[in-house]
């Protein structure tokens, strides 16, 4: 079964509308590097949209009617929209799910230090990396630090192009005899990852470059050394996400693995009338390193939120909660690796994906005999492939390399254990993890197809 190239589908005026919808992402993923980021620019763009925040309607005792849009946010990390529909809730909604945390470093709780007249920052990785690919290359730093006070102060520094940027240095080819020998995986090892962050010395005695680069935060920032503790600062590539290739089909840029499956799905929620099934795009963090902790999917903020939307409604019970969750239907969106003709022995041909073919659907992720995968019922599959071919979705099946050469885990299995109907989609990318990924422009413009056509009709 093959499936065709979606660009042969579109004529000259059509392609300029991928193009343009295309540039608005490109801005998004140039601008929002973190999940704190991703998550603001989603509430800005909710609330030009009509969106509510929820807390301020439970707050006010408002009640939510059908055709009610409103958001809610789990520490400023994940994001919830509920565009309530005509069916009662109990029914089942049709949920977007995608995560907006990507791969990168870390700044440890200390991390300042001075060697050899050099300020140094130390990182911890977060998230699969192969560390090799995080040296040499200009490096940006986002966050936020929060002092004793409670006050929050936002860094970003290496985006604009009079900014400073940061970087862990290489060893020099010259003298590599011994790294080269090294396997990949400890050619630079998780304790080699430190930045270099300043080299002039103050006046001070002790540590001179160091109190030179704390003078420079407190005066610019007005931190001290100590805030660091309370801090949350991400070391990520440097500068805008590009268009690539001759013909601009496709955007290199940081953070595809998940934004590129994160932008469509919002969007979708943007395009919608008011829908049958009550529509939801959950935007979430913490999936890289096992979707843990308040932020991540195995939160209960999701829960509790749908709990709160029916309480609004005036339909809320215990048993309507999970009758509202059993109900629902979900594409669990991340990106899928697409087929690379320079690493052809890791894809089987026949099950793989391949850039400018359209949304990917992985019946099951998992690792070595599906371990730890959510496998989708052929039903769902059924009901989903009728959508998508009816609304002209270029569409394909893919796994995610051979059976035993790796794999991968999503979110879906987390909303799975509802008793729901999840299957993983997205979008496919090359360089997946690597600090610069990249994806083709026609899928992530079926992928918006797809969800939309999803939303109105699952
Ligand atoms: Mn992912
Ligand atoms: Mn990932």
């Amino acid at each position: 079964m093959e499936t065709k190239n979606a660009w042969l589908k579109y004529d000259e005026k059509k392609r300029k509308e991928i193009f343009s919808f295309s540039e608005q992402y490109r801005q998004f993923l140039s601008q929002c590097k973190t999940e704190r980021e991703c998550a603001a620019e989603a509430v800005a763009q909710a609330e030009a949209h009509g969106y509510r925040n929820l807390m301020d309607v439970v707050a006010k005792k408002e009640k939510l009617v059908p055709g009610d849009k409103v958001y809610a946010v789990c520490m400023d990390k994940t994001i919830a929209l509920f565009y309530l529909g005509t069916e009662p809730m109990e029914q089942g909604m049709n949920i977007l799910g995608a995560h907006i945390d990507s791969p990168r470093l870390d700044l440890k709780q200390n991390p300042l230090y001075e060697d050899t007249e050099l300020a140094m920052m130390d990182t911890h990785y977060y998230g699969g990396v192969k560390k090799y690919q995080w040296v040499a290359l200009p490096l940006a730093m986002h966050g936020v630090v929060v002092k004793k006070d409670g006050s929050k102060i936002a860094i970003s520094i290496g985006e604009d192009a009079g900014d400073p940027v940061f970087g862990v240095s290489d060893l020099l080819i010259h003298l590599s005899a011994d790294q080269l020998e090294k396997k990949g995986k400890i050619v630079i090892e998780g304790e080699d990852l430190n930045l270099n962050v300043g080299s002039i010395p103050s006046k001070e005695e002790k540590e001179p470059v160091k109190k030179a680069v704390l003078s420079i935060l407190k005066e610019k920032y007005d931190f001290e050394e100590e805030d660091f503790r309370s801090a949350e600062i991400e070391i990520v590539p440097a500068g805008a996400a590009r268009d690539y290739g001759f013909d601009r089909s496709m955007i290199m840029g940081y953070g595809h693995d998940d934004r590129v499956c994160a932008y469509p799905s919002l969007q979708a929620m943007f395009r919608l009338e008011t829908p049958k099934r009550t529509a939801v795009c959950l935007l979430v963090d913490k999936e890289e390193i096992g979707s843990v902790g308040a932020t991540g999917m195995q939160s209960r903020f999701f829960e509790n939120m749908v709990a709160e939307v029916l309480q609004a409604m005036g339909e809320y019970s215990e048993i309507a909660v999970r009758r509202t969750l059993q109900h629902s239907k979900m594409l669990s969106s991340d990106v899928s690796a697409a087929f690379d003709p320079n690493y052809p022995s890791v894809m089987e041909k026949n099950n793989a994906a391949y850039l400018g073919h359209g949304l990917c659907f992985n019946k099951y992720t998992g690792a070595r005999g599906k371990s730890g995968s959510n496998d989708a019922n052929p039903e769902y599959l059924a009901q989903l492939r009728r959508i998508l071919d009816e609304n002209q979705v270029s569409w394909q099946t893919c796994e995610l390399g051979k059976v035993d050469q790796g794999g991968g885990g999503t979110i879906a299995y987390i909303m799975a254990n509802y008793g729901m109907e999840v299957v993983d989609s997205g979008v496919a990318v090359h360089n997946m993890h690597a600090p610069w990924e990249i994806i083709s422009k026609v899928d992530m413009y079926e992928a918006l197809l797809g969800y939309v056509a999803f939303l109105e009709n699952a």
